[in-house]
C-alpha cells in the first residue's frame, strides 16, 4: 500500500512549489522611490535627504523624541550598549533565547552578557532575571522574539526599583505594542534591525529610538562621527571636542536602504494589520491539529507576527521527531515551515562558551560566567526544540496557501504512523 505522504510518494498538500514568502514586499512606487533616490544621492554624511525623512517618520511612527539610523541592527544594539555607558565588568542581563547580536557587541564592551531564562513562549522570564541581579548588573536586555512583546509591565518595574537601564532589542516587533505602547520605547533605548525579513526592512540597516538627549549624542559619536556629530552635539557638551572622529566607528545607513525602508514605513500598518487577521486563521486552524500547540496571544498585547510559532509534541504522535516531522512538512510542499536555526539558545554557541579561548576571539576576557553550558535554559532549549514557525502573510490572496499549509500539517499528523 503506499502512502498519501508526499515524504513517501504520495502528492503534496501544497499545490505549486513557490517560494510562497518574499519579503519585503516591491511594487512599481517602491521601485520608482529607490531609483529616485539613486539619482539624487547615494552618500549621505548629515541628518539630511532621505536619512532625515526616515528619522523624521520613524520618530512620528513610534512617538519617540530621536531615531537615528545605523548600519545594521547589530550595530544598533552595539551603539545602544555603548550609549548606556555599559563599561568592562559590568554586566547585562539578556534573554538566553534569542539571536546572538542581541547580546553579542557585549564581548567588545568587555562586558558581560548574563543569560536568562525564559518563559515558555520564549521571552525572558521577569522572576528569572529579579534573581541575577548582582552589584554589578547595569542593564536588562528585552527581545520581542518573534515579535510578541515580553512582559513590560513586569520588566519596567524591575528595572525602575533596581535602578538599572531598560534596553530593548525590538528587531522581530516593528509596529508591535504592550499595553498600547509600542515596544523600543519603554526604557533608555530600543535598537532595531531593518535587514531582509524583519517586519520592516530596508534589506539592511538598523535604527535607535530614545527620548534622552545624552544617549542621542552618545549614540551619533558611536555610530556618525564628523559631519553629523559636528553639527549635532552642542558646543559645551562633553563629547563636542570628539565629534571629528567620534569613538572611531562608523555606521551609517546607505540612502538605498533608507529609501526601502521610508517606502515600507508607510505601509507597515496595514502589513500588520493584514498578518493579525491570517495569523489569527493560522492559530484557530493549527491549534486543532493534534500536536501542535499554539499559544494566544494574551490581551492587551499586540504582535507583528515576525513569525507564528507553534509548539510541536512529540508523545501525541507516538514520539515522532520534530525533524522527521518537519521534514514530512516540506516534502507536503509547506516549504515555509522552519525549525529555528541562528535563533537559538545562546548558551549552544560557541562565542558563548569560549569567548576567550581556544582561538582567541577576545584574548583576556574573563570566562567568569559559567551558566554557558548545554542545558543550562531546560525551559528555553526545550522550546527552541520543539518550535515549529512559519512565516505570516499579509495579504487576503494568500488566505488560500495559509489553508494548504493547514491540510499539510493535518495530513502529516494524521498519517504519522507511517513516519515511525
Ligand atoms: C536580525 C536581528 C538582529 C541583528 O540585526 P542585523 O540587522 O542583521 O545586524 C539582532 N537581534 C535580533 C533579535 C534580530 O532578529
Amino acid at each position: 500500500m503506499t502512502s498519501p505522504l508526499a515524504l513517501l510518494g504520495g502528492t503534496p498538500a501544497v499545490a505549486n512549489s513557490g517560494p510562497h514568502f518574499t519579503w519585503p514586499p516591491i511594487d512599481d512606487i517602491t521601485r520608482a522611490k529607490v531609483l529616485a533616490q539613486l539619482d539624487s544621492a547615494v552618500s549621505v554624511p548629515g541628518r539630511s535627504g532621505i536619512v532625515a525623512d526616515l528619522e523624521d517618520a520613524l520618530q512620528d511612527y513610534f512617538g519617540a523624541r530621536h531615531a537615528i539610523t545605523t548600519s545594521s541592527g547589530t550595530a544598533a544594539l552595539h551603539a545602544s550598549y555603548w550609549a548606556a555607558r555599559i563599561q568592562p565588568g559590568n554586566e547585562v542581563i539578556v534573554p538566553a533565547w534569542t539571536f546572538h547580536a542581541t547580546a553579542s557587541p557585549l564581548f567588545h564592551l568587555g562586558a558581560a552578557p548574563i543569560l536568562c531564562e525564559t518563559l515558555p513562549a520564549g521571552n525572558i522570564d521577569p522572576a528569572r532575571v529579579a534573581e541575577l541581579i548582582t552589584p554589578r548588573t547595569r542593564a536588562i536586555m528585552v527581545t520581542h522574539l518573534w515579535g510578541k512583546p515580553a512582559d513590560m509591565t513586569g520588566l519596567t518595574a524591575l528595572a525602575k526599583d533596581c535602578d538599572l537601564d531598560l534596553l530593548e532589542d525590538g528587531s522581530h516587533a516593528h509596529g508591535a505594542s504592550h499595553g498600547g505602547q509600542k515596544v523600543g520605547t519603554f526604557g533608555l533605548a530600543g535598537a532595531f534591525s531593518l535587514n531582509g525579513p524583519k517586519p520592516l526592512s530596508g534589506g539592511e540597516g538598523g535604527f535607535v529610538l530614545t527620548d534622552d538627549d545624552d544617549t542621542y549624542y552618545r549614540i551619533l559619536t558611536f555610530a556618525h562621527y564628523n559631519k553629523r556629530a559636528r553639527k549635532e552635539i552642542p558646543q559645551g557638551h562633553p563629547l563636542a571636542r570628539y565629534a571629528v572622529t567620534g569613538a572611531g566607528l562608523k555606521l551609517r545607513i546607505h540612502p538605498l536602504a533608507a529609501a526601502l525602508a521610508h517606502d515600507q514605513l508607510t505601509r507597515l500598518d496595514a502589513y500588520l494589520a493584514g498578518r493579525e487577521e491570517i495569523a489569527a486563521y493560522l492559530t484557530r486552524e493549527l491549534s486543532q491539529v493534534p500536536a501542535l500547540e499554539v499559544t494566544p496571544v494574551p490581551e492587551g498585547v499586540k504582535s507583528s507576527w515576525y513569525a507564528l510559532t507553534a509548539t510541536y509534541q512529540p508523545d501525541q504522535l507516538g514520539g515522532l521527531p520534530t525533524d522527521r516531522f518537519h521534514e514530512a512538512l516540506v516534502a507536503e510542499g509547506a516549504t515555509e515551515f522552519d525549525l529555528p536555526g541562528s535563533t537559538r539558545p545562546l548558551n549552544q554557541l560557541p562565542l558563548y562558551q569560549h569567548p576567550s579561548h581556544p582561538s582567541y576571539l577576545f584574548p583576556g576576557y574573563p570566562n567568569t560566567h559559567s551558566r554557558c553550558r548545554p542545558g543550562d535554559f531546560p525551559i528555553a532549549e526545550k522550546a527552541h526544540t520543539h518550535t515549529i514557525k512559519l512565516p505570516v502573510w499579509h495579504r487576503e490572496q494568500d488566505l488560500d496557501l495559509a489553508e494548504q499549509y493547514v491540510s499539510a500539517a493535518r495530513k502529516v499528523s494524521e498519517h504519522h504512523k507511517e513516519l515511525l
